[in-house]
């Protein structure tokens, strides 16, 4: 991947100036600001299925997807194995670790939640405090028919198609599948702090491919409220925002961070 422009100084400046200013802020995340860690994105730079079409003779939503792994949990779990392979020994990165001091420190003054779709788990592993992780996360295990669930490192134990210790049924990673609902409580927390309102919205490395996701930029923009996308590339939402710094995530938000140390 070729690196990135430097983030545009006005740009930084004005970001600085609305995060300073906020009391509450959201930041939606997708596979982009762990690209820096190195792991694949789904589309876009580094995108690992923009080729489709997988060796099992169905798109890769398809093979991901709850009614594959009903009628076929053989072949979702040869991918989920590929992607979990793909994040093994990954560790957080600066935009991850940015993103979680801010969300601890006192400067920034405000409440700063994490919305991510990613399932690398690696928000939480920088100590991200307020976190919803709409997509889950692939190293909580649970059993198919019983309570057992368990967390694992990753996946290297597993055999193939991994079944559950204590009553014999398939175990799956809790992570949505293609087709599957959200999950419920990671949805009600997310609509109690939309309830709550946000003074800035952030959409950093995602692609913008699912509506619950551009929806909070669409409210506000309506609102008034300011919105500010780090991307490389060009997405669905970057007519709509404010600022579009077409960068990296690591270097975008390292450059806030200084600017918002500069004017302490
Ligand atoms: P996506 O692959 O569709 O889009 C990634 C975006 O990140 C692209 O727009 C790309 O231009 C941008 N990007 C690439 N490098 C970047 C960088 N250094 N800084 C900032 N942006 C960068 O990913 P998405 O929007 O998260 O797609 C949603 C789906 O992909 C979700 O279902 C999610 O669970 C899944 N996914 C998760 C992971 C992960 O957990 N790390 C990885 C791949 C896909
Ligand atoms: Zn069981």
């Amino acid at each position: 991947m070729s690196p990135s422009p430097p983030p545009p100084p006005d740009l930084v400046r004005q970001t600085a100036a609305w995060v300073a200013g906020a009391r509450r802020i959201l930041c939606i995340t997708g596979a982009g600001v762990s690209a820096e860690s190195g792991l694949p994105t789904y589309r876009g730079v580094g995108g690992i299925y923009d080729d489709v079409e997988t060796d099992d003779d169905m798109p890769i939503e398809e093979a991901l997807s709850g009614p594959v792994f009903r009628e076929q949990p053989e072949v979702t779990w040869k991918y989920l194995l590929q992607i979990e392979q793909a994040c093994r020994g990954a560790v957080p990165n600066l935009a991850h670790a940015i993103l979680a001091r801010w969300s601890a420190e006192a400067w920034p003054p405000a409440e700063l939640w994490v919305l991510t779709q990613n399932v690398d788990g690696l928000h939480s592993a920088a100590g991200s405090r307020h976190l919803i992780e709409i997509h889950g996360d692939l190293h909580r295990l649970r059993c198919t028919q019983c309570d057992w669930r368990a967390r694992v490192d990753d996946y290297r134990r597993l055999p193939a198609l991994p079944h559950c210790q204590d009553c014999g049924a398939l175990l799956r990673p809790e992570v949505v599948l293609f087709e599957e609902m959200l999950p419920p409580a990671a949805t009600q927390e997310f609509a109690t702090q939309l309830h709550r309102g946000f003074d800035l919205i952030f959409s950093i490395g995602t692609s913008s491919q699912f509506p619950y996701i551009v929806q909070p930029v669409l409210v506000a923009k309506q609102q008034g409220q300011p919105t500010v996308e780090i991307n490389p590339h060009e997405t669905v939402i970057s007519s709509l925002v404010d600022v579009r710094i077409p960068c990296s995530a690591g270097a975008t938000l390292e450059a806030i961070d200084s600017a918002l140390v500069a004017s302490r």
